[in-house]
């Protein structure tokens, strides 16, 4: 399906129909009340109606809505829109790893990787934002500069388009294979809490895609003022970005540690709402090769996270072009498990997972933007090798 764009128009922008796909019920009740398609007595009833025609059957065309009258339903075709965005790109891995790359607007592309076996059944990895300011220094996505936050139809599109593309409409909880959502894409999800909060209003909906909330994962580099509101408004499971133990290591690794560094993220972290034994924190650590992977640093993590429901996810390094990083030795990386399991935390280490078609995390980045980025990354240690002589 692709968007056809009028250019013609482009001098007199008119303004672009509102996509139902993003409305929270509530945004979907006035916008109704307000496009006159039914009176405010009405709306409730109406906007469950549509709801679930979007979210339950998953229709891209109004004439679908059956059981709605047929002067409402071309009044809604008139007023709004359902399209999906086009998709760029679609790539299947070898362990059948799928990417999407979607463009949801001029210039605006994102990223979404379905992984099949990972939670109850397969995992959809969302982007929030069209890149990232936060440059950590380990992250491909963090070479891009951020190009803006998506809103929630951009975030909501992303599920529907996985779930086009595995014939998921409707489905019964039992037998679907997209079971869990992480947002471990593109960008960090806290610097767009409003769209992350309203798209799992949306997808968690139990007449629509119904994703449980425990099934959903919400990944952050530390943004610590917005965990609490994350937790009271999502309800969502927390993933913490840690990397590194101590404040001189993460401030390098994950710079935003300058701004919130360990003890603040810690007694955030200890603060989220709903944080138990049956609902733990993840914590991520990228295995990079000496770097952050010694015993001792096992051991310090072992001490830091002491006394929080959490279990450690450990990410061997995905190297990317451009990049000084490399991925701990297996060997060491399974040393580093161990010592964290004998203190009785489950540190699953993380397969890699489409890696030949560059779906792992961390690697996420528009296609457009990749060489750009390496190129800029080459022309900068060019610079940087020719000051170094110079300063020799
Ligand atoms: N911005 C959020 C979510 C997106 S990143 C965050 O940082 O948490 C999702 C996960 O991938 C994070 O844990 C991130 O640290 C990790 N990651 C980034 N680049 C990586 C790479 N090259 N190899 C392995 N993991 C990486
Ligand atoms: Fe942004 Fe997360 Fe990558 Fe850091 S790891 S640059 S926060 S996407």
């Amino acid at each position: 399906m692709s968007i056809t764009l009028d250019l013609s128009r482009a001098s007199a922008p008119v303004k672009a129909p509102v996509n139902l796909s993003g409305l929270t019920r509530e945004g979907l009740r006035n916008a109704l009340v307000e496009a006159n398609i039914c009176p405010p007595e009405k709306a409730k009833m109406r906007a469950s109606q549509v709801w679930r025609w979007i979210h339950h059957y998953g229709v891209t065309d109004f004439a679908l809505m059956s059981d709605i009258g047929k002067e409402t339903r071309a009044a809604l075709a008139e007023a709004f829109t359902l399209a999906r965005p086009e998709i760029v790109e679609r790539q299947v891995s070898k362990d059948g790893t799928r990417k999407y790359l979607i463009r949801t607007a001029p210039g605006i592309e994102v990223e979404a990787v379905y992984i099949p076996d990972v939670g109850r059944a397969g995992a959809l990895c969302v982007s929030s934002q069209v890149g990232c300011t936060l440059n950590c220094t380990f992250c491909h996505t963090g070479t891009q500069k951020l190009v803006r936050n998506l809103t929630t139809a951009e975030i909501v599109a992303q599920v529907q388009v996985a779930r086009d593309d595995l014939d998921e409409w409707p489905s019964p909880k039992e037998d679907r294979r997209l079971s869990n959502i992480v947002f471990m894409g593109m960008g960090e999800p806290l610097y767009n809490l409003d769209h992350v909060a309203d798209a799992i209003d949306i997808i968690s909906d139990n007449e629509g895609i119904a994703l449980s909330r425990r099934r959903i994962t919400v990944s952050t580099s530390g943004v610590v003022p917005q965990l609490h509101a994350l937790g009271e408004r999502t309800a969502a499971m927390l993933a913490i970005s840690l990397h590194a133990t101590n404040d001189a290591l993460r401030d390098v690794l994950v710079p935003l540690n300058k701004k919130y560094p360990l003890d603040q993220l810690m007694a955030g972290i200890r603060a989220y709402p709903g944080l138990a034994n049956t609902r733990r924190v993840t914590f991520e650590y990228v295995m990079l090769k000496g770097v952050n992977d010694s015993p001792d640093e096992a051991r310090a993590l072992v001490k830091l996270i002491e006394g929080i429901p959490s279990k450690v996810n450990l990410i061997p390094f995905n190297p990317w072009p451009g990049t000084d990083y490399e991925c701990s030795d297996w060997k060491t990386i399974e040393r580093f498990a161990a010592i964290l399991n004998k203190a009785g935390y489950a540190s699953p280490i993380r397969t890699p997972r489409g890696r030949d078609i560059l779906a792992a995390c961390g690697q996420l980045k528009s296609e457009s933007e990749k060489q750009r980025a390496s190129a800029r990354i080459k022309a900068e240690r060019a610079e940087r090798d020719v000051d170094d002589s110079a300063a020799a």
